[in-house]
This record gives structure tokens, sequence and C-alpha cells, in this order.
């Protein structure tokens, strides 16, 4: 038996690989800190945890619709309106095992050989994979520092081909926190506009995670002749701390839905139905504590900016929302390690950091633009701090 071509196709996730590399070391009772794991560090809140353990006594344990409850879909559908002023019927919204898989169940649902998705770099790690793994070709543009990490209307409108079907947005991004503003989106729509074959793949799961009174909007709302060919992604694991319950959702035109929910039916079926019954409580439930986290998650970026500016040879740059940063550290490449090793890469970098400094991020290369890292700073600020100073003392360390 060997493994498929598809299989062959994609990498194992190199940012869980580093959370499972941390929990190792730990284990072993070694103190590092890990900075690489994608999620809050807040606890699922209590009326969320209470309404799946009402559903688990109330016996709603058994198989639901495919992609969705009822209940769920219209919590989803009220979600969109009020957060997005997006109009989804029920039969436009898919519900599935976390946002991964909605990105899995659209892409395997829409693209094959011969097939292009547009993906800004740095990008979040899954998109290049989920496409190679449905035989599609990733066309990675550069969204680097000199525009901020987001991608231009002119680098957009370079990248489309015939065979485009899909661009790829993430606001905010997973891993630079960058955000498109209302007029950065609308000057993209302008170039969606002239190519009215391509769809566009909204990933908004960092929504509610925004700072400094950014005004969070997404394209199909902002672009509203966008809204049939756009699929609008989110999910509760990030806003409401349920990374591990799988719940992740999109809405989009029926018949997208409706492909997306025949794959779902022959691989995992519906998503499981107390984390479903928890999402309700989740999207319909208080939403006050959204901004409460996000102001703690503020602080704390602000002390990792500000920390990592004051770092020999490193530049970061302040993000918009979600909860990485991602410093670029060029002047570093060549430098050696007082054991003597060269620092040849941004892996090499990361790999210093761990072994020496006893902190774990994830390289740049992994996102797809190098020499840089990324930086999870949903950990507490004294941790932050911590990890910070070691960061310093590496870097000075280095010749
Ligand atoms: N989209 C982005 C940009 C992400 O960073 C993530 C998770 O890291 C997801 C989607 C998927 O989240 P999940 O599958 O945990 O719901």
């Amino acid at each position: 038996m060997q493994p498929s071509a598809a299989l062959a196709r994609i990498s194992p996730s190199p940012t869980l690989a580093v959370t499972t590399r941390v929990q190792e070391l730990q284990r072993q009772g070694i103190d590092v800190i890990g900075l690489g794991a994608g999620e809050p560090d807040f606890d699922t809140p209590e009326h969320i945890k209470d309404a799946g353990i009402r559903a688990i006594r109330e016996n709603r344990t058994r198989y639901t619709n495919v992609d969705g409850t009822p209940e769920l879909k219209a919590a989803i559908a009220a979600k969109f309106a009020r957060d997005n002023a997006l109009t989804y019927d029920p039969s436009q919204i898919s519900v599935n095992v976390g946002g991964k898989h909605t990105l899995f169940n659209a892409i395997v649902a829409t693209v094959g050989p011969g097939d292009e998705v547009v993906i800004p770099a740095p990008y979040w790690v899954s998109y290049p994979d989920v496409v190679q793994f449905a035989g599609g070709t990733p066309v990675v543009v550069a969204a680097g520092p000199e525009q901020d990490y987001k991608l231009s209307p002119a680098v957009l409108d370079a990248a489309i081909t015939p065979r485009t079907k899909w661009v790829i947005l993430n606001s905010p991004s997973n891993p630079t926190g960058a955000a498109y503003t209302v007029a950065e989106l609308r000057a993209l729509g302008e170039v969606f506009a002239r190519h009215p074959r391509v769809w566009v793949f909204a990933d908004d799961m960092y929504e509610h995670i925004v700072y400094d009174d950014f005004k969070f909007a997404t394209i199909a709302e902002v672009c509203p002749e966008l809204y049939a060919r756009t699929l609008t992604v989110n999910g509760c694991s990030k806003a409401y701390s349920m990374t591990g319950w799988r719940i992740g959702f999109a809405g989009g035109p029926a018949w997208l839905i409706k492909a997306m929910a025949k794959l779902q039916s022959q691989s995992t079926s519906n998503p499981c139905s107390i984390a479903q019954a928890a999402a309700v409580a989740a999207l319909t439930g208080p939403q006050g504590f959204l901004k409460e986290r996000a102001a703690a998650f503020q602080s704390r970026r602000d002390l990792v900016v500000s920390m990592l500016n004051q770092t020999t040879g490193m530049s970061c740059p302040r993000p918009e929302g979600a909860f990485y940063v991602y410093p670029s550290f060029p002047a570093l490449i060549g430098k050696r390690t007082p054991k003597g090793v060269v620092i040849d890469s941004d892996e090499a970098f990361v790999g210093y950091l761990l072994d020496e400094a006893r902190v774990a991020a994830v390289h740049g290369a992994a996102f797809g633009l190098s020499p840089a890292m990324r930086i999870s700073y949903a950990t507490s600020e004294e941790l932050l701090r911590t990890a910070c100073e070691r960061i310093q003392e590496a870097c000075a360390a280095l010749r």
C-alpha cells in the first residue's frame, strides 16, 4: 500500500507541528513558552458550555441535517444580517466541522486539475495545501510589508488568468493580523468587476478581533455586485474561544452550498450535534464579551509589538486584528549563534529560538514569506514579556 497521489501533494500543518513539539518539551519538564498555537487562551464562555451540556441532557445527540440544524442555520443567518448586513436564506448556509472544513469543502467541491486559486502571501498554511489536494494550482502572489501585508489591486489584476477560479481574501489575516479597510475592499472589487468569472473566498474568521476602532467589513457587504460569487466564511473557533468544538460556517450561493453538503454527506456527515447547540448559544447569546476579549488582545499586541521593535535586527508592524504578529528579520540572516551555527533561514532562526531561548514560534516560510516568523500573542502578558525578553537576548547574542 502506498499513500495516494493526492496525499503526496500536501504536507502536515506546520503550525500544528509546532504545538505538538511544545507539548512534548513541556511534558519533559522543559520550560518552553509556546507562541505557535493559533487559538485564544480564554475559556469558552459559561453560557455556551451550558448550552452544550443541556443538549447532552436533552438527548440532542443524534445525527442532524448534514450541513447544520435549522436552529443553527437561523442563528448564522441572523449573525450575517446583524454583523455584516448580508442576507442569506438557510439554503445559502453551510455548517462544517471547523473553518478548515469549510475551506476543504468549498475548494474540493469546485477546484480540479487546471484550475488556479490566487492566494496572497503570507497566507494561512492550509490554503495552498487544500488547493493542491483538490488537484488545483495555488497561485501565490506577494502581499508583503511594502503593501502593508495586503493584496493590492494591481497585483490581483496581474494574477488573474482565464483559469482562475477563486481568490482568497483573509481579513484580519493569519499570520500578519493585517485587515482590509472598506476603501481597500472597494478597490479590489473594481478589479473583480473586470473578471466576472472569478469567485471570492472571504475568510473572516478573525472578524471580532480588531483594534483601535478599526471597522471590520467583508467584501460581499462592501461590493454587493460580488454577493452572487462570494463565499463568506466564518466560524466560532476564534471569536468564541471554541477551537475544540469544531464549528465553521459559510454563506453563499445555494448551488455551491448544496455542492459542499454533497461532499460533506460522504465524508464527515453533520458537525457534532452538541457543538451545534453550543454554537447557537454563541451566536444568539450576549456578544459584549467579544469587545472585552479584543481589548485584552489589544494590550498584548501593544506589548509584543513594542518589545519586538526593541529587538536587534527585528522589525514588527502593528496589525489591525487577529492575535498574531509577523516580525521580519532580514538583518539576522547570515549571523552566527554563540555555538557557531549559521542562521541561514527563518526556519533555522526559530529552531535557534526554541533550542536556546525556549520560545516556540512558526517560521515565515510556512506562510510563504521569509525571513519572518509568526508569533501568536494569545497568552498572558507575563509570559509574553518573558518570551520577548528571551527573544531579545537571543537576538543580541547573534554575531
Ligand atoms: N481561517 C483562518 C484564517 C484561520 O487562521 C483558521 C484557523 O487557524 C481557520 C480559518 C480555521 O479555523 P477552525 O478550523 O479551527 O475553525
